[in-house]
């Protein structure tokens, strides 16, 4: 099986276009990462009948590699440098540290507005709400919908900030995908494959959340879904995961996961403290782990007023403990090499 050719840094490009154009003729699409030492000629499609012997003599073809795994395109073996994302004004892209925050659900112009102009003024890059909600009652509030979004997007026009907002259903994403900047597939959704196929195909970022009962492999073999669609501006999202402790926590927010995928991939990793905890007074210490972690951003809930939020107000913010948040934090940023201000 061939999957990487690993090519001569230095050899002539017209070697690197006769492998490219050889893969090509097999019907395969290529991704290409250039080192100064090596060239990476990623093969995209159905590898399982393509023999080494198809390149290893080509001239400047120095290894050919065979990724056997569940996934590949989502590896760092596949595409050695971090993968860089631009969602409006938000950049992710290693140098910076993202805080994408906002309540849990948009629930009025005012909410958001609000809290828009908080996360805003704080250094924050992104907004967050959900317009569909998936709730484990069916009888709690399930969204706006369409209201949801008519508010996102008016509020964005105000504020500049880019939003984030889940899409719960394949035939949905056209719609969310008019409004959002960033599609959000949460952690009850990571294996609605139908739904990874769908965001595969649009050209909009997508923030797959880990499933709580998923192991760090099933999280990225569900990247690779949307991968393989096309659609490689995946930004990865520890959220917690079940344990057996929900007594004092809601998840077991588990940061070992973010080395790990940064090791594995070169998709951005952000972590969701707010779900991963369940509970505002661990939000903060937990932020401090994860950009100690070296997570490339965060996703915390906040609302003007967490006490009478229509969902997940235990977990929420208040406004003052959302400034603290991005003071605490800000030293641990400083000491990973990064910045939250431009
Ligand atoms: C959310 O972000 O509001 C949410 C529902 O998250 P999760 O899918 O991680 O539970
Ligand atoms: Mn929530």
């Amino acid at each position: 099986m061939a999957d990487l050719i690993i090519m001569d840094g230095r050899c002539p490009e017209e070697n690197i276009n006769a492998v490219i154009d050889k893969i090509k003729s097999l019907g395969f699409d290529v991704s290409l990462s250039r080192g100064s030492e090596k060239i990476i000629v990623g093969i995209i499609g159905d590898t399982r009948g393509l023999s080494e012997e198809t390149f290893v003599s080509l001239p400047g073809v120095i290894d050919v590699i065979s990724i056997l795994k569940d996934y590949k395109l989502v590896t760092r073996e596949f595409h050695p440098v971090d993968t860089r994302i631009c969602a409006g004004s938000a950049i992710i892209d290693g140098k910076h540290f993202v805080i994408a925050a906002g309540p849990c659900s948009v629930e009025s112009h005012e909410q958001m507005l609000k809290t828009a102009i908080l996360v805003r003024d704080c250094g924050g890059k992104i907004l967050r709400g959900g317009a569909y909600k998936p709730r484990t009652s069916p009888y709690s509030f399930v969204g706006l919908g369409k209201e949801g979004l008519a508010i996102l997007r008016d509020v964005k026009m105000e504020t500049g900030l880019p939003v984030i907002t889940e899409v719960l259903a394949p035939e949905e994403v056209e719609i969310v995908g008019e409004v959002a900047d960033i599609l959000q597939i949460g952690a009850r959704n990571m294996y609605n494959y139908r739904l990874l196929e769908r965001v595969g195909r649009v050209s909009l970022p997508v923030m797959l959340k880990r499933g709580f009962q998923a192991t760090i492999s099933e999280f990225l073999s569900c990247a690779e879904y949307i991968l393989k669609g096309g659609n490689n501006q995946v930004i990865l999202c520890e959220r917690g995961i079940r344990t057996f402790d929900s007594q004092f926590v809601r998840n077991c927010l588990d940061l070992s996961a973010v080395p790990v995928l940064k090791k594995e991939s070169h998709l951005p990793v952000f972590v969701d403290p707010s779900h991963g905890t369940g509970k505002r007074d661990l939000v903060i210490p937990m932020s401090r782990a994860a950009v100690a972690a070296g997570a490339d951003g965060l996703m915390v809930e906040v609302h003007p007023r967490p006490d009478v939020a229509l969902s997940d107000g235990f977990q929420s913010l208040t406004f003052d403990l959302f400034e603290k948040l991005v003071k605490e934090i800000a030293p641990f940023v400083q000491i990973m090499g990064r910045t939250i201000q431009d």
